[in-house]
């Protein structure tokens, strides 16, 4: 059993071990709201603050999981200043981050587990973004500020979608067309009565509970490839 210092956790590790009922609630709240089959690709988007605001949209839709591929400038990724890396202390504490070497390795690997793509590119074959079924198993692939999608992956994607532009510019923030058509997916999903239900299994809604209420203690068990105590219907660890 894991109790406060029962089983010899680190003792820097047990101050954080304070989960409070209410924030516990509110864990399991959005956690029987997140989306596991909507997410998000961003090929090569390297502007530290679109990379943290299309995260924050992602946890605001209920994102579970989110993938990039990192720009080839040789800079990490970073997030509100945390090194792709870091696992705590920003939006993507709550939306894991899953790194891809490539963009069409990364699509063929999301269709392969069932995922349509939908590149946010303009070409012959685009269609209106209000006009795909977000209810499907769905990414949305964003691309670089500067070159957008690479053709070769808007190819490979199962369809184009762009936001239809009538002004003067060409082209939106990143952020704000990931921000447009995860809404657009939100609304769709709410209609569909998606949001009502969790869509995550018993298993993994206790898992992803226990690393969001314990990153710690979560990261501790991992390293030592134990198990993660049951908690209780508070959220408090085992006496
Ligand atoms: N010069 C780039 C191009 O030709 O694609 C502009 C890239 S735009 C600033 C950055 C990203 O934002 C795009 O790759 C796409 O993911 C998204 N984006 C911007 N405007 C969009 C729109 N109207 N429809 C769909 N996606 C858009």
């Amino acid at each position: 059993m894991i109790g406060r210092g029962g089983r010899g956790w680190p003792p820097a590790l047990l101050p954080c071990a304070v989960m409070t009922p209410e924030r516990y609630a509110k864990i399991l709240r959005v956690l029987h709201r997140r989306q596991p089959t909507l997410t998000v690709l961003m090929d090569q988007v390297n502007k530290p603050h679109n990379l943290s605001a299309i995260i924050r949209t992602c946890d605001a839709v209920g994102v579970l999981e989110a993938h990039a591929v990192p720009p080839d400038d040789g800079r990490p990724l970073e997030f509100e200043g945390h090194a792709f890396e870091a696992t705590s202390g920003s939006a993507h504490k709550w939306v894991r981050v899953q790194r891809h070497a490539d963009a069409v390795g990364a699509v063929r690997g999301l269709q392969a587990r069932g995922f349509q793509v939908l590149a946010t590119h303009l070409s012959q074959r685009s269609v209106d973004y209000r006009d795909a079924d977000y209810t499907r198993p769905t990414c949305v692939l964003l691309g670089a500020e500067k070159w957008g999608v690479n053709d070769a992956a808007a190819e490979a994607a199962d369809a184009n979608i762009v936001i239809p532009m009538y002004g003067m510019v060409q082209s939106l923030n990143v952020s704000v067309a990931a921000a447009t058509i995860l809404f657009e997916a939100q609304r769709q999903r709410l209609a569909a009565g998606m949001y009502a239900a969790p869509q995550l299994s018993p298993d993994e809604l206790r898992n992803r509970a226990f690393e969001w209420a314990y990153p710690d203690l979560s990261a501790a068990c991992r390293e030592r490839n134990e198990p993660y105590p049951l908690l209780d219907d508070t959220g408090q660890l085992p006496a």
